[in-house]
């Protein structure tokens, strides 16, 4: 019987690319990572990931054989079919871009894409909080607030891509101005950039002893992580904007679980290093907001895998490639999530 082989995801961030080999259960092998250059309107991208991806090759002395195939998830709007990519706004794109095929040009491997958070959605799922559960929602709490559905054993994409979106659900109807032209999206709140927002105009109408808004008065830089840490200490004006960040979470997440009844929403992303005491805040909102059906059944949980979701996510994009009697019963179940529906 033949080797069975592996797999390379590959996570394509606004500053760093993640690559990983794994196996075909998405056990992490190797690793590493290259900054990503966005200089020249990104022209340096995809040459990069080429060329970092035949460099290790070499160095782990393996092959293009040895592999069923490269997943990678990016930021932008993904032409699943085509394997193209617009609108990557943070890594300088300002065209579409053919990654599928110059990367199959480049490593001789066959590749699959999707969106960063839709790939970090089928990670967690797959070796991580969701339990390979088939309905499991994701939410991703970063510099902006990204989100990813599987729902009856599926991603959902919907007609454009935009499924599972949940960044830009409404939750604050005229208020704060998002990136898209709308405003009062929860990405607006909940993002790393939407907490110190709120901080600074917490503070501003503030008059009384906060050591938040000390810092906020001296003109200190301010990170959601300072706001969270304040807050855990006890300090009025950081719990203040944490209470309302978690009221924000909880009526997005609840309203999203009101509709889909999945067995997790798991939340993930940077601003979920502020682990139980955040996850304590939005389920106080969610048990408010959700109804009685989808209080009883439907879980919030923190993400496990960290910074591996994207890369493990990314890897299942290419069990689509595997000969279906390697995968083990865990795998189909990621394939079939992973792949598009026809
Ligand atoms: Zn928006």
């Amino acid at each position: 019987m033949a080797k069975k082989k592996k797999l390379i995801g590959v996570d394509l961030g606004g500053t760093t690319i993640k690559f990983a080999i794994l196996t075909l259960d998405g056990d992490v092998q190797q690793k590493w990572s290259v900054p990503t250059n966005i200089l020249d309107e990104g022209a340096h991208i995809i040459p990069d990931i080429i060329h970092s991806i035949n460099h290790h090759l070499d160095l782990y002395k393996m092959s293009a054989d040895d592999f069923v195939g490269i997943g990678m998830g990016t930021p932008g709007t993904v032409d699943l079919k085509a394997g193209t990519v617009t609108a990557a706004y943070n890594l300088n794109w300002k065209t579409t871009q053919a990654a599928k095929e110059q990367i199959e040009a480049g490593t001789k491997l066959q590749f699959a894409l999707d969106n960063d958070a839709n790939v970090a959605a089928l990670g967690e799922r797959w070796k991580g909080a969701g339990n390979n559960e088939p309905d499991v929602d994701f939410i991703t709490l970063g510099t902006g607030v990204g989100g990813g559905i599987i729902a009856s054993g599926r991603l959902q994409h919907g007609v454009n891509g935009a499924g599972g979106e949940v960044g830009h659900v409404t939750v604050q109807p005229g208020g704060y101005l998002c990136t898209c032209g709308k405003h009062g999206c929860l990405e607006t709140y909940a993002s790393a950039t939407g907490v110190v927002h709120l901080a600074h105009d917490f503070a501003e109408e503030y008059a009384g002893n906060s050591k938040l808004k000390k810092m906020v008065d001296n003109g200190d830089e301010i990170t959601s992580k300072i706001v969270f840490d304040l807050a855990k200490q006890g300090d009025f004006l950081a719990n203040e904007v944490t209470n309302k960040v978690g009221q924000y979470l909880g009526l997005a997440v609840a309203n999203m679980a009101n509709v889909l009844n999945p067995s997790y929403v798991v939340i993930g992303g940077g601003v979920s290093a502020a682990g139980q005491f955040l996850l304590d805040l939005v389920d106080k909102t969610f048990q408010e907001e959700a109804f009685a059906t989808v209080r009883d059944s439907t879980t919030l949980k923190l993400a496990k895998l960290g910074n591996d979701a994207g890369v493990i996510g990314a890897s299942s994009l290419a069990l689509r490639f595997a000969d279906d009697a390697d995968l083990s019963d865990s795998a189909k179940v990621a394939n079939v999530a992973a792949q598009v529906v026809e």
